[in-house]
């Protein structure tokens, strides 16, 4: 029987790019989707590629947030170039606009916090601002240039990373649900993926927030879903250049007049539906964000699952069973942080060694407290 080198459990932007890293240093690596790959959380999201945290559990992701902002262009140059494929790699920046009264007071405190946490944020005076973005708020108090941030057509980039790890050698079977994890003494032998039993020497799961469902997982990474809605518009008139960020919500330009507007945060488990009350409330922050858009076109409304942990942070690494490897739980910033976790697993499987610290995200945080608990 054919013993691969590694077998990646689910082919969302994370498998699929762990793949194309293994494939490309030619590990011979079978990646296994459920369903057709690429089709939840990587489809449904918006793009942003954002270092700076959007709640105070998520500090201890900014160094790896700006490490794989960092390799992006190059990430986006070997996958454009070995699939032949667009990406929409939009580098032009976010600002982040502010309403209200304490506008000023909100302004001082995110510049400080960006520059505490070493992430360029520039004050930019109301006209600066509607110079850049025509079509913002007349009423907008205050407002921030965060240059180096950037944007991504996640669906083309998924779709990208699938045909660059195929071209580069990576076997990938649509319809192929993992069911468990084998192992013989401590060491992860294979799994067993629609009933069939498929041999590997490295298995690394990255099933996104459905990784828990699969036999011998949970304990690694206990995720769990957290819905988010989103819209896209159609304007003939507004066209927005940055991703443009309030305290409501979101607008991430796609060019040529499209954009989309997220998002909702729901503990809402596995249902997957768009409810006029999330989109009632995404309208509203992107309609408060630049009122122009108003008389736009709905073109569309979704939703994805976010593969969230008990602590928000991803869950990144080697586990207690050899050969058994997790790479999942990236909740709001798995597109942001897709090039640096196939780069730190793929170094980890065929060196064992890693670029940056990644104690912080190791799985077995949340297997040794598991087993305290007992
Ligand atoms: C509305 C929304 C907006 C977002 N916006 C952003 C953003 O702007 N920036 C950002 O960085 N992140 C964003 N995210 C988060 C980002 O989408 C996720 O963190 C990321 O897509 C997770 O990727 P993944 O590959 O781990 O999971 P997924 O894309 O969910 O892929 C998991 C794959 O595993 C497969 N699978 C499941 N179970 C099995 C099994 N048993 N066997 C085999 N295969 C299996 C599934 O079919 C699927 O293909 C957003 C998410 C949502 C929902």
């Amino acid at each position: 029987m054919k013993i691969y080198d590694a077998i990646v459990v689910g082919g969302g932007i994370i498998g699929g790019a762990i793949a194309f890293e293994l494939a490309r240093r030619n590990v011979g690596v079978l990646l296994l989707d459920s369903q057709s790959p690429g089709q939840e959380a990587s489809w449904a999201a918006a793009g942003m590629l954002a270092p700076p945290p959007d709640s105070a559990d998520a500090i201890p992701l900014v160094p790896l947030g700006r490490a794989s902002l960092e390799i992006y262009p190059e990430f986006i140059a070997a996958i454009e170039e070995i699939s032949g494929e667009k990406t929409g790699f939009r580098p032009y920046g976010a600002m982040e606009v502010l309403f209200g009264n304490d506008a000023d007071r909100k302004l001082s405190t995110l510049i400080a916090v960006h520059h505490g946490l070493g992430l360029p944020a520039e004050v930019l005076r109301i006209d600066e601002a509607f110079e850049l973005e025509p079509h913002l708020n007349r009423d907008l108090g205050a407002a921030a240039l965060l240059r180096s941030e950037a944007s991504v057509d996640n669906r083309a980039l998924r779709r990208a990373v699938l045909r660059a790890a195929e071209a580069s050698g990576a076997e990938i079977r649509s319809g192929c649900p993992v069911e468990s994890v084998l192992q013989a003494a401590k060491r992860c032998t294979g799994v067993i993926a629609a009933g069939e039993r498929i041999e590997g020497t490295s298995i690394v799961i990255a099933a996104g927030c459905f990784s828990a469902r699969i036999e011998g997982v949970s304990q690694y990474a206990p995720v769990r879903p957290v819905r988010g809605q989103m819209v896209a518009l159609n304007s003939e008139r507004v066209e927005i250049g940055h991703v443009l960020r309030s305290e409501h919500g979101y607008i991430v330009p796609r060019g040529g007049g499209i954009c989309l507007a997220g998002s909702t945060l729901e503990n809402v488990g596995f249902e997957k539906r768009v409810t006029p009350d999330g989109l009632g409330k995404i309208l509203a922050a992107a309609l408060e964000i630049a009122p122009d858009l108003a008389d736009a076109s709905i073109i569309e409304t979704w939703c994805g699952l976010r593969p969230d942990t008990p602590d928000h942070l991803p869950v990144l690494g080697p586990t207690d069973i050899e050969g058994l490897v997790m790479a999942t739980g990236h909740f709001r910033n798995g597109i942001l942080l897709t090039p640096i976790t196939s780069r730190l697993i793929a170094d980890w499987i065929t060196d064992q060694r890693t670029i940056v610290s990644w104690d912080a995200f190791s799985p077995m945080r949340f297997a040794d407290s598991s087993r305290d608990s007992v």
